[in-house]
């Protein structure tokens, strides 16, 4: 048994870097064809020419998660440049001011709700006519440990990552019945750009030992969970949140 999307089209957003981006490289490592998404074309670019060069079949797009527009746009290219859409990965993300809860500004909420909740319904709302056409799908949210526990000082990010498990578990049960499953996954924190670029060492290092494994994750480690979940291995999953944390959230 092995994961295999042949013949098969997904389109992955925020896929320009860390987790999208391992999430995208494998995809099409896996025979399909990767629709890579994020808010600048050139970054998207870059990744889906590595791709291309690699042997691999990819079309970059830009898209801003927080845009009705953009994701609609995103959807039809997709379904224009391959014929049709089997998988869509809710990725994009932004990490957001931190600020006690009583404490945390209104438009910087409203920015974190935009991106990483609105984001992700608007690429369910968009991705399943499109694989209601192509007769099922699959989805994966890329929520988080903070997704099912709380982090002082993150207000914004904690409520939208519980709202995309939510989302995850209504989406399943609305399009069940055309062929369409829908999966969340929960990573801890995993070394890419969105903390290594934000975070000092020892703040990370700190991050670390709250894993049971004493490390932070990788993205090819939370990508190979979403590549599970997407490929037909995973039929009879749906409706639930898997976790990819280092065992952070067993304490
Ligand atoms: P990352 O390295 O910062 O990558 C995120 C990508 O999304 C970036 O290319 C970013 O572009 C893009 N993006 C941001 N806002 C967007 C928008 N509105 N529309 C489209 N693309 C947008 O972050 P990551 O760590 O891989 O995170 C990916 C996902 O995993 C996020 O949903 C995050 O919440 C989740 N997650 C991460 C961790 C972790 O520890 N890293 C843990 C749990 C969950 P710019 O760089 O131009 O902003």
């Amino acid at each position: 048994m092995k994961i295999e999307f042949a013949g098969r089209t997904g389109i992955v957003t925020g896929a320009a870097s860390g987790i999208g981006k391992a999430i995208a490289e494998g995809y099409a490592a896996s025979g399909g064809t990767v629709i890579v998404s994020d808010m600048k074309l050139e970054a998207a670019q870059k990744v889906a020419d590595a791709i291309t060069a690699a042997g691999g079949s990819a079309h970059a797009c830009a898209a801003d998660v927080a845009s009705e527009q953009d994701v609609e746009a995103l959807v039809r290219f997709a379904e224009d440049r391959t014929g049709s859409l089997s998988h869509m990965v809710n990725n994009a993300g932004i990490g957001g001011a931190q600020g006690k809860a009583g404490e945390y500004p209104v438009d910087a909420w409203k920015k974190v709700i935009d991106v990483n909740l609105t984001g992700v319904f608007l690429g369910m709302r968009f991705a399943i006519p499109a694989m209601k056409r192509a007769g099922g799908g699959a989805i994966v949210n890329v929520s988080s440990i903070l997704g099912s526990v709380g982090l002082a000082g993150s207000p914004a990010y904690v409520a939208a990552k519980h709202g995309v498990n939510g989302l995850t578990k209504t989406g399943a049960l609305d399009h069940a019945a055309d062929g369409i499953r829908v999966n969340g996954v929960g990573p801890g924190f995993i070394s890419t750009p969105m903390l290594d670029e934000n975070l000092d060492k020892a703040t990370l290092d700190y991050l670390a030992t709250q894993h049971a494994l004493g490390r932070l994750g990788t993205a090819d480690e939370v990508a190979s969970l979403v590549l599970y979940l997407l490929s037909d291995l995973a039929s009879f999953i749906t409706g639930s949140y898997h976790l990819v944390d280092g065992g952070y959230t067993a304490r």
